[in-house]
């Protein structure tokens, strides 16, 4: 990254500086395509997933599909651009664990009469409870109905090996800040010969997908953090460091607190822990922590600041005790053996503030 910084360039110029900068971007988009497997032309840089994910819907909806699937856990930069695009979407149910209804999917596409061209919107793992997704199957099957599947890869990659979710997509999203790398680039990565409809006019950056200068550096970084973070062996390493962690903060929670953990049946991303302690408001558990030292979220982090009702837990049928009381904590690289208890002696000091009766005093 320093050394895109210091080369400056606009990689669309054509002077030298201008060709320095493309020789960046270009050197970043083969790295990724060697994560990724996938060819280098076949990844259109943006500014993060949302537009990915945008710049995907948009062009999907140019292919005329229909029906239109969407998974009741998507992140909010799907669901918001869903119902404008298609109105009449039908939503796939999840069960508790948010997990995608994969037997209701299959009914559904059964149903579809000859030349139906189903598009599904199906994300790898989820943003809330970790929760990974049988995206084999979901790909799997609907592709064999004729239909198209695009995937929210954003919390998979670097988390999940590259071959659960490579491969297993007509449009892939990925995001450079979920794998350690800086906030401000994100990828499309598309089928080959894939139309990609241009949303935002201007420049005709990336090949005329999109318009606005890239963000060098942090296309830069984002490769350089893919290459090391997204190897088998680092994701193995990330899932055991982060699973104790995790699991040891659950753990002592259960010992001391009536508490639910969503997804705790299912498969989900070792590092990510959705609890609810019902009557202990969301947006309380998230201000005494933070005043405790401790940085948890209610609902995904992308809501402007605002702290709200968890859709993705309400969407997985939880009551509105359970759904308005759920926070996550996500461990990472650079959690330290020891986060996990610490951080549930922080939250179980501060469930005793709140009046929550803990099963022993801490
Ligand atoms: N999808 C998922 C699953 C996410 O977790 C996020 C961000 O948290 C996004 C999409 C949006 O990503 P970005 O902030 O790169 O636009």
């Amino acid at each position: 990254m320093l050394a895109a910084l210091a080369v400056g360039g606009n990689p669309s110029s054509v002077h030298g500086e201008g060709r320095a900068a493309r020789r960046v971007m270009e050197d970043a988009r083969e790295t990724l395509g060697r994560v990724f497997e996938v060819r280098p032309d076949d990844i259109t840089f943006t500014s993060g997933a949302t537009e990915a994910l945008h710049l995907a819907m948009h062009s999907a909806r140019a292919q005329g599909f229909s029906p239109v699937l969407v998974s009741a856990v998507e992140h909010d930069a799907v669901w918001a651009l869903a119902s404008e695009l298609w109105p009449e979407f039908e939503t796939i149910p999840v069960d508790a664990s948010a997990l995608i209804d994969v037997d209701w999917l299959k009914a559904r596409l059964a149903t579809l009469s000859p030349g139906k061209r189903p598009l599904v919107i199906a994300q790898g793992a989820n943003n809330e409870t970790g929760t990974i997704q049988k995206l084999d199957a979901i790909t799997t099957m609907t592709r064999a109905a004729g239909g198209s599947v695009l995937c929210d890869a954003v919390q998979m990659a670097g988390k999940t090996k590259v071959s659960s979710f490579t491969g297993m997509a007509d449009w892939l999203v990925v995001s450079s800040h979920k794998i350690g790398a800086p906030m401000g680039a994100g990828a499309l990565i598309t089928l080959p010969g894939t139309a990609i409809v241009n949303v935002r006019p201007g420049g005709g950056q990336e090949r005329g997908a999109r318009a606005g200068t890239e963000n060098v550096p942090a296309i830069a970084g984002f490769a350089a953090a893919a290459a090391i973070a997204c190897t088998d062996n680092a994701v193995e390493s990330f899932a055991c460091l982060t699973t104790t962690e995790r699991n040891n903060f659950e753990q002592a929670l259960v010992r001391e607190l009536e508490i639910t953990i969503i997804g705790q049946s299912c498969r989900r991303l070792g590092n990510t822990s959705c609890v609810s302690a019902p009557g202990w408001e969301a947006a309380r558990q998230v201000m005494a922590l933070d005043l405790a030292g401790a940085a948890v979220s209610a609902g995904s982090a992308c809501s402007s600041g605002k702290v709200k009702t968890s859709r993705v837990i309400a969407a997985a049928g939880h009551d509105v005790a359970i759904a308005t009381s759920a926070i996550r904590a996500s461990f990472g690289w650079n959690s330290t053996p020891g986060d996990g208890e610490r951080l549930a002696r922080l939250y179980l000091a501060a469930a005793s503030r709140a009046g929550l009766k803990l099963h022993e005093k801490v």
